[in-house]
């Protein structure tokens, strides 16, 4: 029989840190610190190994594992003490999940099993506290009635039965706080909870122990495919395969008096990474009270005089698991009666601007080398570093303060819920979600709004880990809020807000301001400069930039591009002065009319690649001519029509016709990129012509140039045979004219799978590739970009597909045509320059694949610099690291 159980606590564990993939994140973590000696109630893993077999309902887990879970438990039962289900001295534990990759709240957890009616008496008198007793019986039975037996709430927004029945017994007997209920009051509240188990589900509660963890233990496996963990996982590209492992340990109680607490704390500060303990405690509670954000804890510097001995050791404790594991940690602990019990040690889920901090911190404090700091960057989190700020001077009224919970701010419009947020998101509003607190059933709603705002909770609770990590701003505990969601109406104060109304939350101070705040642009700090600098030495990767305007390209720049990959040249023409000209052009009945409009259109874009040749002092430009179809150009409105009308002399009803005429059944795949210069020549011709000039005037004031000129959508070698001396033809004569000498290139796109087939004849008459892996991909998946948003959802959710192909590189298929590529085109030249423009060019997994096949450089748009930047750094560690 093959082992599934794991044991650990009391100085004996049988696994350790490196056995995540089989014990989970906290089951190996769990054992680790036994092994260190650090106190960990006792306890035992049961592996991931099983999470697919319980998910099999067919399979008998007491058969599985009957035999070694009930070996663990007796041991659990030995260190601790106790009897599982015995009347006076009763085992009681917790069942919890903990899968290989962090997932916080996302899957279930079931404390004080083993509770009954008779171990509940036993609990009582060993501690002599019935209330205690009977408040962990009630939190049980509610706990094992929604997670195990399926007790719900009627509809969405309300409470859970659960917790209104609390609600309703504290208005009986007239108590504010849970704390103020007698043991009887708990008593009766147990009592109904059960009947209310029953009345939902027609099953009794189980009263047997041992039948509970059974249940508890299929449960907590199965929470694994529940649907914010499906949804948590799809967010944030973790394998659904892989599975979560169940810990089964002795319960501690952070509950049973004042001499009692439980907390979550951080080694460093998560939100900034400024060095310093962090955290929060809850005196007389469990854990859930902490997490579930329903208390607002008290800052983690207290307990130094609450508990002073236990609170010398926590720090010596979190001190030595930050060195121990070389990074800084999320710890939860429980103190019972004075004693320090570690339950969880994980690396800490930290912002962007953390993530940088504690890295370069902790090189400097001599714990890890440059090179582990760059590999730990997540560079997708980088976005939040660069992320907009308030401007002080642009602020709203101030109505109201929170803790700041996730850095940034946002702008958005109040909506009460989560299913809210997402369809108003999915109309292109931004949305502020605003909650009492949230739950981790709110995931959805967090991803879709811009920032979230709640009520209760604190530094740790759901919403503000949850902010934290997908980068959103967040404020929590804010208590001025009086929410009401039915009627959908925040007030705060005197002020009453609808939903829809615009707030702007600052999750960097906590502040809740009233409409919409000024913003300023994300600042970057020292240690940004300082990890850059160590990512830079060890790219191999060149990073350029999309960018249409000298504005765009100077913010790209500031980020540390070094070129423009990608200078779409139609992004220039639907400015209003110009649209006409292009529309002209566009309509042109001859050649001689054609030149005419392009004449219009030539003094304009002249001044354009001024600009930015100016900008770019000398760095790579790749320009690309002409590429969309053209009647993305063309007016609809009947205003607009006889405007056009009147500049090429015809009537409004001709006009139309000859839109009519230009409409193409495929545009995307119709007459476009170089398909346009095979008919109008004089389109390339005159866009060469500006490029040439602009060069030979920024020339003039002393400023390098170094041109690339693009010809796109080319699947036919002899288009780009044909267009290339057409091209090279204008700029050597304005050269030649000017009597200047400029060394430049003329390269294409390759955007269509046949170019990727016949790339060594394109090559003949190409200086550079540079892959247009938005029109690739759609070509080889033969699927629209701009209509695949309707059904590729539905493919990522069934997992037909691991991502999205317009975000990620398609490795397999759009990757493959990709190598051959690169390959025939090195075939004919070797040092062919090749690079992307793709959207993929950002993107980090992309970035590794161009980094493997040997590209020159990436190319994306201007805040995605610095990922692409990092991600450079980290394919090339990671071939380094392959190669030994
Ligand atoms: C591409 O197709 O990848 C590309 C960069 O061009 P565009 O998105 O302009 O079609
Ligand atoms: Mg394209």
């Amino acid at each position: 029989m093959p082992r599934h159980v794991y044991r650990f606590g009391a100085g004996e564990a049988d696994g350790n840190a490196e056995q995540k993939a089989l014990l989970g994140g906290k089951g190996a973590n769990l054992a680790e610190m036994t092994s260190l000696g650090i106190p960990v109630p006792p306890g035992f893993t049961i592996t991931t190994e099983v999470c697919a077999l319980a998910a099999n309902e067919d399979t008998d887990l007491r058969e599985l594992l009957g035999t070694q879970v009930e070996g663990a438990l007796d041991r659990v039962a030995e260190l601790t003490e106790s009897t599982f289900g015995d009347r006076s001295n009763p085992l009681l534990v917790s069942v919890r999940s903990g899968a290989p990759v962090s997932m916080p709240g996302m899957m279930d957890t079931i404390l004080n099993l083993g509770l009954n009616d008779e171990t509940v008496q036993g609990l009582a008198e060993q501690t002599g506290d019935a209330r205690f007793a009977y408040d962990c019986y009630r939190r049980f039975v509610a706990m094992y009635g929604e997670v195990v037996m399926g007790v719900r709430a009627e509809n969405d927004a309300d409470e859970n039965p659960f917790a209104e029945l609390l609600a309703q017994k504290k208005t009986e007997v007239g108590v504010q706080l849970d704390s103020d209920l007698s043991a009887d009051d708990l008593r009766s509240l147990v009592t109904a909870y059960k009947i209310e188990i029953l009345k939902q589900v027609e099953q009794s509660f189980p009263e047997d122990p041992m039948a509970q963890l059974w249940g508890a233990v299929r449960s907590v496996f199965g929470s694994w495919q529940n649907k914010r963990a499906v949804f948590y996982r799809r967010m944030n590209n973790i394998d659904g395969s892989v599975g979560t492992a169940v810990n089964v340990q002795a319960m501690v109680f952070g509950n049973m008096g004042d001499d009692c607490a439980t907390g979550v704390a951080f080694t460093r500060n998560p939100a900034t990474g400024d060095p310093g303990f962090f955290g929060e405690f809850l005196l007389n509670a469990q854990g859930e009270d902490v997490v579930a954000g329903v208390r607002t804890p008290q800052d983690i510097g207290a307990l130094s005089e609450t508990m002073p001995e236990a609170n010398e050791e926590l720090l010596r404790v979190a001190d030595r698991l930050e060195k121990h594991f070389g990074d800084m940690q999320d710890i939860e602990f429980t103190i019972q009666r004075e004693r320090l019990w570690l339950l969880q040690t994980r690396t800490g889920k930290r912002s962007g601007a953390a993530m940088i901090k504690v890295a370069v911190d902790m090189v400097a404090e001599g714990h890890i080398d440059e090179r582990t700091a760059i590999a730990r960057m997540d560079p997708a989190k980088l976005d939040e570093v660069l992320h907009p700020t308030i401007d002080p001077e642009r602020k709203p009224p101030l109505v109201a303060k929170g803790l700041p919970a996730s850095p940034g701010a946002a702008i958005g419009r109040i909506v009460f819920g989560a299913d809210e947020a997402e369809a108003w998101a999915n109309r292109g509003e931004s949305v502020l979600l605003v909650r009492n607190d949230t739950s981790p059933e709110d995931i959805h709603g967090m991803k879709a709004a811009n920032g979230v705002l709640t009520a209760r909770g604190g530094m740790t609770s759901h919403a503000a880990v949850v902010a934290r990590g997908m980068g959103k701003p967040c404020v929590t505990a804010c208590r001025a809020l009086a929410i009401d969601a039915v009627k959908k109406e925040l007030r705060i104060g005197e002020r009453c807000f609808q939903l829809g109304d615009l707030l702007t939350i600052d999750g960097s101070t906590g502040e809740v301001f009233a409409g919409r705040a000024g913003l300023v642009p994300a600042s970057i700090g020292e240690e940004f400069a300082t990890m850059m600098e160590w990512v830079d030495d060890v790219r191999r990767l060149k990073v350029r930039t999309n960018a249409d305007t000298a504005v765009d390209a100077r913010t790209a720049i500031a980020f540390g591009a070094e070129g423009i990959g990608l200078c779409r040249t139609e992004h220039m023409f639907f400015a209003p002065e110009r649209i006409l000209a292009v529309r002209e052009m566009i309509l042109a009945k001859s050649e001689e009319s054609r030149r005419e409009a392009l004449d219009k259109i030539l003094p304009m874009q002249r001044e354009d690649f001024k600009d930015i040749f100016r900008v770019m002092e000398g760095m790579p430009v790749t320009v690309r001519l002409l590429d969309p179809p053209l009647h993305e150009f063309l007016p609809h409105e009947d205003a607009e029509i006889a405007l056009v009308a009147e500049a090429i002399g015809r009537t409004s009803a001709q006009v139309k016709t000859m839109i009519a005429d230009l409409a193409e059944v495929n545009p995307m795949l119709g007459h476009r990129g170089c398909r346009l210069a095979v008919s109008w020549p004089e389109v390339y011709e005159v866009q060469a012509q500006a490029l040439a000039e602009a060069a030979v005037a920024v020339l003039a004031e002393g400023i390098a140039v170094q041109l690339e000129i693009m010809i796109p959508f080319v699947s036919i070698p002899q288009e780009l045979a044909a267009i290339r001396p057409l091209v090279c033809d204008v700029v050597d004569r304005v050269l030649l004219e000017a009597d200047v000498e400029l060394a430049y290139l003329v390269g294409t796109m390759i955007e269509l799978p046949r170019a990727c087939l016949v790339a060594g004849d394109i090559a003949e008459n190409a200086d550079f590739f540079s892959f247009g892996t938005n029109d690739l991909t759609q070509t080889t998946y033969g699927l629209s970009r701009d209509d695949a948003g309707r059904f590729l959802p539905e493919y990522l959710e069934r997992g037909l597909l691991d991502n999205d192909p317009f975000v990620a590189l398609d490795h397999e298929g759009v990757g493959a045509l990709i190598r051959v590529g690169v390959e025939q085109g090195r075939a004919v030249k070797t040092k062919l320059k090749v690079g992307i423009c793709g959207e993929h060019g950002g993107e980090p997994s992309s970035v590794e694949f161009c980094h493997r096949e040997g590209f020159d450089y990436v190319s994306c748009s201007p805040f995605r610099v610095p990922i692409a930047r990092v991600a450079a750094a980290q394919a090339a560690l990671r071939g380094e690291a392959r190669s030994k």
